[in-house]
């Protein structure tokens, strides 16, 4: 695979694709585990497009990693990650407009400065999360407030074939941190995202929430948020939502490590910290034990919200 990577990146130039031939990756995930491997930092669509076609030709297996804030990466990766990195003008994004055109790669921490300045109603469900656009997109990323997939409207896709696919965004879409578009082999380029007009309260609305987030979550350890998505049950007729982080909470599992580098986070207990050097296996390895203590202790089945990569 190695002498097939190294012919490709003879395809392109600096200013198309930034190419990390075995390298260490372990910058590119939020949790910052031990990782290494390829990876391609594409710089426009039309590089992006050739390069697909490139891979799918030569039967090269690849992933697309945004911030990396909910993914967890393996020591050796076994595919390509791609990582966009398209131009974007802030200007672009400053003025109120109705409805606004982004690409995948647009960090939702200026869209939220942008919604702080303009009060963009709506656009505070995503207050806080770190990642990109289209990561945010294919997680139907949310909070307490709602969840981003409610203004998306229309996503434009890159296909295997290199074919650009635009997709509708209709009302089954998206669900509980899910989508349900995305085809497999997929790249979201770009976005139309809408908000519910200007209100001057979203800039407080927002104050607040990141500073209940800071208070309430391990905001500067090395984690790639939630571990596991919440889950319903049903409760004598009525439906409850249990939250992952206050079970493992109660069973007394805060702190808690089976190898030194992890521990699930004493201040939040859905969040695990790599405090120095841990791996993907020390990972899968504390989501197994708390799923079955979950599972012993309550006889609930939480899944995974993390996208565990190969
Ligand atoms: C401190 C912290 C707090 C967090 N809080 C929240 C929270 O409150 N709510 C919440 O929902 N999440 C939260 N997260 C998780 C994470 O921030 C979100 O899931 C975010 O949307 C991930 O974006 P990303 O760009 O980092 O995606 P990545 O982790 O890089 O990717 C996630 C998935 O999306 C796919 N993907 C990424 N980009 C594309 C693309 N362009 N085309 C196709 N597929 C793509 C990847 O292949 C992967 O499967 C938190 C994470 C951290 C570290």
């Amino acid at each position: 695979m190695l002498e097939t990577v190294k012919n490709i990146s003879k395809e392109f130039s600096e200013d198309e694709i930034t190419f990390f031939i075995d390298s260490d990756l372990s910058k590119y995930s939020t949790m910052k585990l031990k990782a290494k491997g390829n990876l391609f930092l594409v710089h426009n669509e039309e590089a992006l497009k050739k390069l697909i076609v490139l891979l799918n030709t030569h039967k090269l297996n690849y992933q697309v990693i945004g911030w990396g804030a909910n993914t967890v990466l393996p020591e050796q990766l076994k595919s390509i990650l791609i990582k966009l990195k398209f131009p974007f003008d802030k200007k672009v994004i400053d003025p109120t407009v109705s409805e606004y055109h982004l690409p995948a790669s647009t960090p939702l921490n200026i869209m939220t400065s942008v919604a702080q300045k303009h009060g963009l109603k709506g656009w505070e469900v995503f207050t806080g999360i770190p990642g990109s656009l289209g990561g945010a997109i294919y997680m139907n990323a949310g909070t307490n407030l709602g969840e981003i997939g409610d203004l998306i409207t229309e996503v434009r896709l890159l296909e295997p074939s290199g074919s650009i696919r635009v997709h509708k965004i209709g009302s089954s879409d998206f669900s509980y941190r899910h989508n349900h578009f995305v085809r497999d082999g997929e790249i979201i380029i770009s976005a139309r995202i809408k908000h519910r007009g200007i209100d001057s309260s979203i800039s407080q609305v927002i104050k607040t929430y990141l500073e209940k987030r800071m208070e309430t979550q391990p905001l500067k350890e090395k984690t790639c948020g939630c571990m596991f998505k919440n889950s319903q049950v049903q409760y004598s007729n009525h439906e409850i939502t249990c939250r992952a982080g206050l079970y493992i909470d109660i069973m007394g599992l805060g702190g808690f490590g089976l190898k030194k580098d992890l521990r699930i986070s004493p201040k939040h207990a859905n969040f695990m910290e790599n405090k120095e050097m841990a791996s993907r296996s020390d990972v899968v390895s504390l989501i197994d034990f708390t799923l079955n203590e979950l599972e012993a202790q309550y006889g609930i089945q939480f899944e995974k919200e993390v996208q565990i990569s190969n």
